[in-house]
């Protein structure tokens, strides 16, 4: 049975970095192999540019059929001036919803040779290795009553105990599976929702007797991870908490171009890095594929359950950052800058190296 990949580049250096997931599935698949099918969408300005909306139905619907979506980046200055469900961002929310990928997965994952690169100093930073799971389709951002008037301006911070349940779980499983710990962040001190959240949060904690749980406020939340970052192993968290924490913890890898992530539902998978489209460097190899490739190896962990394929790709970047080898985004004196297609190459080698 071969594993269907819905491509999704988008634009600006979006295709570029996509490229690039292609050409490290393809050596996976050789290696392990395993039997992978692509197809190909277009998705954000490119798509509106075409077919006059930021994905078609029938896009959407390749997506729902795929085991897997990978997607680049979308939007530009091109079409920032549109009305908002005209936006190419407006593409990535439709395609969430529809796909209800309810889990947010970010690992803020420090590699040794990147340390010295990050505002944070190293010793803080070095043996740092945790992961954000946000909850992605609730919350604040979508409770009902909201708006505003002249005079008031209004949102509903709401979940159901299905919503918390689920995601809660998604996190003492995960948490399985690494440290077994888990950091519950709310503010149940001052939010009734965060009260419920943290109640919820407890009562599946009983199903998981082997993970340790611990509830921290979202504020205090925010400064350990700058303070200490290495005490967190899987932090669990809300929509709007969700967004802002891992934003925060954006700075642990030191460069945009360093972060992947997974948005994962019951049925469905998305795998993408965390930058936009990039537009200022678009078209010139100059992007940096990692956060891309690491998207890749979060999708054979958490999609194929090939966690070996996953810790090759993981060990691959790493071997390529620890021999020096940089693009521009993570350049400093004395490393060897390459551009995109030249690092992809590079990873691609160290894959072979270190499997054979
Ligand atoms: P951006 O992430 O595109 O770029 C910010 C800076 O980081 C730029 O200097 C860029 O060159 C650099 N950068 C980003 N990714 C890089 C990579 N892989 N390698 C090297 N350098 C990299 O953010 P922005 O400039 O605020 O937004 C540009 C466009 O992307 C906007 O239209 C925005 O709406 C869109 N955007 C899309 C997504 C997404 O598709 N998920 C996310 C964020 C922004």
């Amino acid at each position: 049975m071969s594993f269907k990949v819905m491509l999704l580049p988008g634009d600006g250096i979006g295709p570029e970095v996509v490229d690039a997931a292609v050409c490290v599935i393809d050596k996976i698949s050789n290696k392990f192999n395993l039997k992978f099918e692509f197809d190909r969408g277009l998705i954000g300005g490119c798509s509106l540019d075409q077919f006059g909306v930021p994905i078609t139905d029938e896009t959407l619907n390749k997506c729902l059929m795929a085991d897997a979506v990978i997607l680049g980046a979308v939007g530009g200055p091109k079409w920032e001036s549109l009305q908002h469900n005209l936006k190419p961002e407006a593409a990535l929310l439709k395609l969430r919803k529809s796909l209800e990928l309810f889990a947010n997965i970010r690992p803020a994952k420090v590699y040794d040779s990147l340390a010295d690169s990050s505002t944070l100093k190293s010793d803080v930073l070095r043996g740092t290795d945790f992961v954000v799971v946000r909850e992605l389709t609730g919350g604040v951002y979508f409770g009902t009553p909201r708006g505003f008037d002249d005079n008031r301006g209004w949102n509903t911070m709401e979940y159901s105990r299905y919503e918390v349940e689920r995601i809660a779980r998604h996190a003492f499983e995960l948490s399985l599976t690494r440290g077994k710990r888990v950091t519950s962040v709310d503010k149940a001190n001052v939010l009734d929702c965060s009260q419920f959240w943290r109640k919820i949060v407890h009562e599946i904690h009983k199903d998981y007797p082997e993970v340790t749980l611990n509830d921290m406020y979202v504020d205090n939340a925010a400064m350990q991870i700058v303070r200490n970052p290495k005490q967190f192993d899987v932090l669990l968290t809300s929509n709007l908490f969700g967004d802002i924490l891992s934003d925060i913890s954006g700075i642990i890898t030191g460069s945009l171009g360093m972060l992947p992530s997974a948005s994962l539902g019951k049925d469905h998978a998305l795998y993408e890095p965390i930058h936009g489209s990039a537009p200022d460097i678009a078209g010139q190899n100059k992007a940096n594929p990692i956060a891309t490739i690491a998207s890749v190896a979060m999708m054979f962990g958490y999609s194929l359950k090939n966690y070996e394929a996953a810790a090759l790709i993981e060990k691959a970047i790493d071997k390529t950052l620890s021999g020096g080898y940089r693009t521009a985004d993570i350049f400093s004196q004395g490393t060897v800058l390459l551009n995109t297609k030249e690092m992809t190459q590079m990873i691609l080698k160290n894959i072979d190296e270190i499997s054979d």
